[in-house]
């Protein structure tokens, strides 16, 4: 069975300064990713880079990282890495955005000295020790819904610009401490800065996110699985593929009720939603959806995803 290697991170720094255009920073990281056989996602534009990569070795991962931080002299501090027996991407692909996560905010970083980051052991202290704080999972509802950390606010939101609406409906003291976290660290980053904005100066962000605590932390303060952006749908405490969790066929959120497929007779998990839906809770794929729709007594085969 093949072992892939994976790993997210992300880094602000002013690609303009190095005179470069995003385009030409496309090409570069392609021709990197060729190099030593990379596949997965980076976001890149003028702030940065945002990424969940894999590689069929860990020596071809380490020597992709180390040539992008001396490619673009940057120094990269964490890496969450994991491994996986599912292919968690199919290929490479580089996209260019105004922000390299979304919170309509363009052009505004962090600094780099400025540090309000708690390491997996200083959070879990202020868990064990403090009563006077507020935890908040910045995430989705549906990222929340697979697993967070024992006593956070869910936020319930479609997406993340729709956190600071949430946030300020709550009408917290600014004095207060105010703990965030995400998957791996970044929309904590620039969630801060717009707390801050506010007048909120007590708020620290979980260093590395979910990903960075459950490598050290597993079976602690987080309970259940960590929705990632990739096939392996979530990780589990082990940070392993979750065995709970595939992508529902029909809508692409996480499903975990089976179901025989009445069309094909191929198994497939559905999410709660679809399988409130009549014409998708019998059947594995929009596909087999369609065929068994148009007649329900006729057997047929699974359709294959094409290979991208
Ligand atoms: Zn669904
Ligand atoms: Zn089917």
């Amino acid at each position: 069975m093949s072992v892939y290697y994976i790993t997210t991170f992300y880094h602000f720094f002013p690609l303009k300064a190095q005179g470069k255009e995003a385009e030409q920073v496309k090409e570069e990281l392609k021709k990197l990713a060729v190099e030593f056989s990379i596949h997965g996602l980076i976001i890149t534009g003028s702030e940065g880079f945002n990424a969940t990569i894999s590689a069929m070795s860990s020596e071809n991962l380490q020597a992709f990282k180390e040539a992008l931080m001396k490619h673009f002299h940057i120094q990269i501090k964490t890496f969450k890495d994991s491994t996986s027996h599912i292919k968690p991407f199919r290929r490479f692909s580089v996209k260019i955005r105004e922000e390299i996560v979304t919170t309509g905010i363009p052009g505004r970083v962090p600094e780099e000295f400025k540090n309000f980051h708690l390491s997996p052991e200083e959070w879990d202290q202020v868990i064990k020790k403090e009563n006077d704080y507020v935890m908040i999972d910045t995430r989705n509802w549906y990222e929340y819904k697979l697993g967070t950390f024992r006593g956070a606010l869910n936020p319930n939101i479609e997406k993340f610009t729709d956190f600071p609406e949430y946030f300020e409906k709550q009408n917290i003291p600014k004095d207060k401490k105010i703990m965030i976290f995400c998957t791996g660290g970044i929309r904590c980053e620039k969630g801060i800065l717009e707390l801050q904005d506010k007048g909120y100066e007590k708020v620290y962000q979980l260093d590395g996110g979910i990903l960075n605590y459950l490598k050290e932390k597993p079976n602690e303060e987080f309970l259940g699985e960590c929705f990632v952006f990739d096939n392996r749908v979530a990780v589990d405490q082990n940070l392993n593929p979750s065995q709970k969790y595939k992508l529902c066929p029909h809508c692409g959120q996480p499903g975990e009720i089976k179901i025989h497929c009445k069309r094909c007779d191929s198994e497939a998990l559905l999410c709660e939603s679809c399988l409130q839906l009549d014409w998708k809770k019998d059947t594995c794929s929009k596909n087999c959806a369609y065929q068994y729709s148009q007649n329900p007594l006729k057997k047929g085969k699974k359709q294959e995803r094409p290979s991208v």
